[in-house]
């Protein structure tokens, strides 16, 4: 023990030594009663041991032998590099009243972190942490890995951080004093509870508005969100803390899985929210490919190293969201109105993300802007996101609102002209039922009124005698011998004669207001309102002499046509039925017939 004890002051000599003598050593961090807390970078010198296979010892020979240079720009960030970081700084307790002092690790990611405190004595003091050892062993269970330092008053004390991991290369140290530590913790952890209360608000704001309005993009937004959160939960090393505090795997496979995811989603709901099928088809269909690629690098996150997807995944960040803000400018200039809170959000988006990717590549400086630009962008790009998600619902709502009317408008012109059609068509119709029924009231060859119109207008007539209580008389005519004149000249003139016939008795009987129509065959009848049965016979006789007179004429022939008569006056007070009476008419006629022919009789 006395022999370790010894050659630990003979190290810690030839180490004094070493930085007394060395140029590239820093000059001590010295704590007094006035400070509380300090960035260890200023005081900080590092070496890169590429193999990571130097223990303390061949490390503390690198030291001496000025292996240890100063941090370039005082910036401790090296971005993703192989083997370990050794980090050396001396703290000197000049008069603080704190004898104890508390190193953060102000990156959750770093893997393994060990701390060497060599005391004046020779003593050394060795701590380590980061996620690859349960979160258990943290000295304070706080979210960022953290050491104990014993510095008491007056005494000095060698720090030799060595760190290995497969994230980037980041080590912000920092030694706070108690109470210092205990205020900045709780502003950050303040800020971090906002950060996340307003996550969690739009999260469930944006929650309810999907399960009512069952919008994709609302979804996608959800989904976007989520894991966005995750990421940021698991790069601030909450995730590690509360939900997977001894998982390794997961502390390390969370950030390209998340990160995937987050990028899937976000692609996701910029296609859906900018209708970019509908509106800018190329675009979409990089979109598509985007979102192939990060489902892929999905699943190579779960089976290959960590080490060779991380990169590959915060690199392709920065490419994928340039690509949603070309998309947003390109369905903007077609006059996307939505695309321009879109915009605005993706915007503040890429520039916080931009930044924290830029300090994972070492290419800006950390400061509290671009180390929170992430939750600043983001808080605000969800905001403004949520926002525009309530634009766009209004805007499809009035846009609904107008096709519905348009329709309308244009349903109502299309019924008015279709009832014009109907109307039309059924004027038409009208006009061809008129013209058939008439057509069907007349006789083909004689163009007389047939027999079934003349029952009807004979039974209108017979009410009207009845109800005027005046007579009306029947002539059933029959032509003589027509037989005889079909034989002799053919039917054609027998039709011919038909023809003139009914003419000549149309026009005889037209002056006595008669109703004439062809009965059958060669065959006529004829009713005379307001005659009683002298009359009626005289009318008869007068007709029978006027055929007599006028003979038919068919081409060069001319044949005499005589008819026989029968009348009959109808007892409109005896209810004499049409049947009836049309019998007697035909008695009559029989007897004419009977007696000669062209004559006339009565009963
Ligand atoms: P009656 O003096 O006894 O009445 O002798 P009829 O020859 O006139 O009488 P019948 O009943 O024996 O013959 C009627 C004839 O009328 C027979 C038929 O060929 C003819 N006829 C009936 N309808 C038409 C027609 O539409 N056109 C022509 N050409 N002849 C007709
Ligand atoms: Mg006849
Ligand atoms: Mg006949």
């Amino acid at each position: 023990m006395r022999n370790w004890r010894s050659q630990g002051v003979v190290c810690w000599l030839a180490l004094m030594a070493a930085i007394t003598f060395n140029a590239s050593a820093q000059a001590p961090l010295e704590v007094t009663a006035a400070s509380s807390q300090h960035p260890l970078a200023p005081h900080t010198s590092y070496y890169h041991d590429v193999s990571g296979t130097d223990d303390l010892a061949a490390t503390r020979l690198k030291l001496a032998e000025g292996a240890f240079k100063p941090l370039p720009d005082q910036n401790p960030s090296f971005g993703f590099q192989d083997g370990a970081f050794w980090f050396h700084a001396q703290v000197i307790n000049r008069d603080s009243p704190d004898d104890r002092w508390l190193l953060v690790q102000e990156y959750a990611l770093s893997d393994r972190i060990d701390v060497y405190a060599t005391y004046a004595d020779g003593h050394v003091v060795h701590s380590a942490g980061g996620d690859h050892l349960p979160f258990s062993q943290r000295n304070i269970r706080y979210r960022q890995p953290n050491f104990w330092i014993d510095v008491p008053r007056g005494q000095a004390v060698n720090l030799l951080v060595r760190v290995q991991s497969e994230s980037s290369m980041q080590v912000p140290l920092r030694l706070y004093a108690p109470t210092a530590f205990i205020e900045q913790s709780r502003d950050a952890q303040f800020a971090i509870g906002l950060y996340y209360g307003i996550l969690l608000a739009l999260f469930t704001y944006n929650l309810v508005l999907w399960l009512t309005l069952r919008d994709a993009s609302y979804f996608w937004y959800l989904f976007h969100i989520t894991a966005f959160g995750v990421v940021l939960f698991t790069l601030n090393g909450l995730g590690f803390e509360y939900v997977w505090p001894d998982s390794s795997w997961l502390a390390d496979h969370m950030v390209p899985l998340s990160i995937c995811l987050a990028l899937v989603g976000m692609q996701q709901f910029a296609r859906n929210f900018l209708e970019l099928k509908q509106r800018w088809r190329f675009g979409d269909r990089v979109a598509v490919g985007i979102i192939a690629f990060f489902l892929l690098l999905f699943v190579a996150a779960i089976l290959l190293p960590y080490r060779k997807v991380t990169p590959l995944a915060s690199a392709a960040v920065f490419p994928s969201i340039c690509w949603i803000l070309v998309e947003t400018l390109v369905v903007l200039r077609r006059g996307y109105k939505p695309a321009r809170l879109f915009l605005l959000a993706w915007f503040l988006f890429l520039l916080g993300t931009g930044m924290f990717s830029a300090i994972a590549f070492n290419l800006v400086p950390k400061n509290f802007i671009t180390e929170y630009g992430v939750q600043l962008g983001s808080a605000l790009e969800m905001l403004l996101l949520s926002i525009a998600l309530g634009y766009r619902y209004a805007a499809l709502r009035n846009e609904n609102e107008r096709i519905v009317r348009e329709a309308r408008d244009q349903l109502e012109t299309k019924v008015e002209q279709r009832t014009f059609e109907l109307r039309n068509a059924l004027v038409q119709l009208e006009d061809a039922h008129h013209r058939l029924s008439e057509s069907s009231r007349y006789d083909g060859l004689t163009e007389l009124y047939n027999r079934t119109h003349f029952r009807e207008a004979f039974e209108h007539l017979l009410s009207e005698a009845r109800t005027s209580n005046r007579p009306i008389s029947l002539l059933m005519i029959d032509l003589d011998h027509f037989k005889k004149i079909n034989d002799t000249h053919g039917h054609l003139v027998g039709d011919d004669c038909l023809r003139w016939t009914s003419n000549t008795m149309a026009e005889l009987l037209a002056p006595h207001g008669a109703l004439l129509a062809r009965f059958g065959g060669e065959e006529f009848i004829a009713a005379l309102p307001d005659m009683d049965l002298a009359r009626a016979s005289a009318v008869a006789e007068e007709l029978r002499q006027g055929l007599n007179r006028r003979p038919c004429i068919s081409g060069n022939l001319v044949i005499p046509v005589s008819a026989s008569i029968g009348v009959h006056s109808v007892d409109i007070t005896a209810r004499d039925s049409i049947e009836s009476a049309l019998q007697v008419a035909d008695q009559a006629l029989y007897a004419a017939k009977a007696e000669g022919r062209d004559c006339v009789r009565t009963l």
